[in-house]
């Protein structure tokens, strides 16, 4: 089977003046996902949460849950402890740790954080109270006198007090009705806070929490908890990136466009034979210019690496997308990644339907290519308008090579339907296939709730929205 590929830039590639078209596949899978790897976290998170209650109870003498404020005290240590381990597990869940980010993808992982979050916030919310309540109580002043007292007598409260101010804002930015009104930008570096807060207040749990005063062995276990976090954060999100982006040295080689708004960035690197990469996977770029060099925003990789190569296709609908076109050859890229779990290793049975919404083609196009000759995907493709079907010749190609079926449906939304009729009446063996559906957030869950009501396994959809 010929491959088909992208064309190289004209001004790199071999033979002056002629458009060489790179020839694959040479890049290196994706490991597969290991499940065990996965129940061995799941195993050690939950040991872990256990530890720390019952270190909580135990330390606890009836003397002092007797005492004037000992109850209060008492459950006011136990939510702040339990809680600090939450927030920290929450910290260890977006610090993408590669062998677990292959089992739940980034979405997964912050799916998990979000749902998580609630929890430490509010049970760290609640151990300020009530703890203040049983100081006040054990020293017989008011709250409010208590809350002076912390202040002014007792070592990195003040710390601990601003660390929690940040953690609540952080918490009130991220509740969706305030997150959609925000820049995602400022919104980000708000929830970037919570690091900080998590670091001012370390030391007030070692130098005043009763399951750490008097106890050594707990003491030191819990900074090993702390040092793990702050070195899978250290490691994954900034040693890994920027290892693997000096190791690969990317930079613009040619940015083309494809379609109205739609542009291809092709990069240019080193070493990319020994990048992993699975079709379907997507890389946070940053690219090293102006205005740009600071933020990080997901792309699909819209084709198998073509070592020198590696391509990636933007859609402008805001200030990074747009900047994107602007690019100038040479220009230096940062990257973190390949990310997602959008692979072929998750398909389950021997036939795929690809769903694509518009730009969500992209990600659909790298993970067609590397399905195998004669699996005849049934590939359908839904856009406004005809220019829209970007790669409309690669994908035709590539999906005859493999006897399969491109459907397109063409046409605005409301104007022309896309529902669960149209979809069996495309793919009328649908149920029998792993769905991958990638596109908009609206349009993920519409072909979702389309494909289950057609029968399709819940586990045989898979989805990448193109917003985390
Ligand atoms: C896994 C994944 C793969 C993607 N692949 C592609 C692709 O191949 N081609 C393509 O054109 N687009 C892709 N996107 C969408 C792309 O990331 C956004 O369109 C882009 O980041 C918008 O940024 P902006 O500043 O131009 O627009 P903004 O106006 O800032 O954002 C527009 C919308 O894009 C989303 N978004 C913005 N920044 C981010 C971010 N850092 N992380 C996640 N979502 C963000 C938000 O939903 C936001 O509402 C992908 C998104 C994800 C999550």
């Amino acid at each position: 089977m010929t491959s088909v590929t992208f064309e190289a830039p004209r001004d790199l590639a071999r033979g002056k003046g002629k458009r060489r078209t790179t020839r694959g596949p040479r890049y290196r899978p994706t490991p597969p996902p290991r499940p065990w790897v996965g129940k061995v976290a799941v195993a050690a998170a939950a040991a872990g949460l256990v530890t720390v209650v019952a270190q909580g109870i135990a330390i606890e003498t009836g003397t002092e849950l007797s005492a004037p404020g000992g109850v209060a005290i008492f459950i006011g240590s136990l939510t702040g402890l339990v809680g600090m381990y939450l927030a920290l597990l929450m910290v260890v869940l977006v610090s993408r740790i590669p062998p677990v980010e292959r089992i739940l993808g980034q979405d997964g992982l912050l799916r998990w954080h979000r749902r998580l979050a609630p929890w430490p916030l509010s049970l760290i919310g609640l151990h300020a109270i009530i703890i203040t309540v049983g100081y006040g109580q054990a020293a017989k002043t008011g709250f409010l006198a208590q809350i002076g007292q912390f202040m002014s007598s007792y070592p990195d409260m003040l710390a601990a007090t601003v660390g929690l101010a940040l953690m609540a804002l952080a918490g009130i930015v991220s509740i969706r009705a305030i997150r959609s009104r925000l820049r995602r930008e400022t919104w980000w570096v708000i929830h970037l806070y919570l690091y900080l807060a998590l670091a001012l207040s370390f030391a007030h749990v070692i130098a005043l929490g009763p399951s750490f005063v008097g106890h050594p062995l707990a003491r030191a276990l819990w900074v090993l908890v702390w040092v793990a976090t702050a070195g899978s954060v250290l490691a994954f999100r900034f040693g890994l990136p920027l290892a693997r982006s000096l190791r690969y040295q990317l930079r613009v080689a040619e940015v083309r466009p494809e379609a109205p708004g739609v542009v291809s960035v092709i990069c240019t690197g080193r070493n990319l034979e020994r990048l992993p990469f699975a079709g379907g996977q997507f890389v946070e770029w940053r690219f090293a210019k102006r205005g740009l060099w600071w933020q990080a925003h997901p792309y699909s990789v819209s084709a198998l690496p073509r070592p020198p190569y590696l391509r990636l296709t933007v859609k402008a609908v805001g200030d990074h997308s747009a900047a994107v076109a602007g690019l100038a050859p040479g220009t230096r890229v940062f990257f973190e990644g390949p990310y997602g779990v959008f692979t072929r290793h998750a398909q389950r049975s021997s036939a795929v339907a690809l769903v694509a919404g518009g730009i969500g083609l992209t990600a659909l196009r790298s993970l067609l290519e590397e399905l195998p000759a004669r699996s005849q995907p049934a590939v359908v493709v839904r856009v406004n308008r005809p220019e829209e079907f970007v790669f409309r010749s690669e994908v035709t190609e590539l999906v005859r090579q493999r006897k399969g079926t491109v459907h397109e449906v063409v046409g605005e939304l409301g104007e022309v339907p896309f529902n669960a009729r149209v979809l069996r009446k495309l793919v009328p063996d649908v149920a029998s296939r792993d769905v991958y559906v990638c596109g908009p957030p609206g349009f993920v869950d519409h072909v979702t709730a389309m494909a289950e009501t057609l029968g399709v396994d819940r586990r045989s959809v898979h989805h990448e929205a193109f917003a985390l």
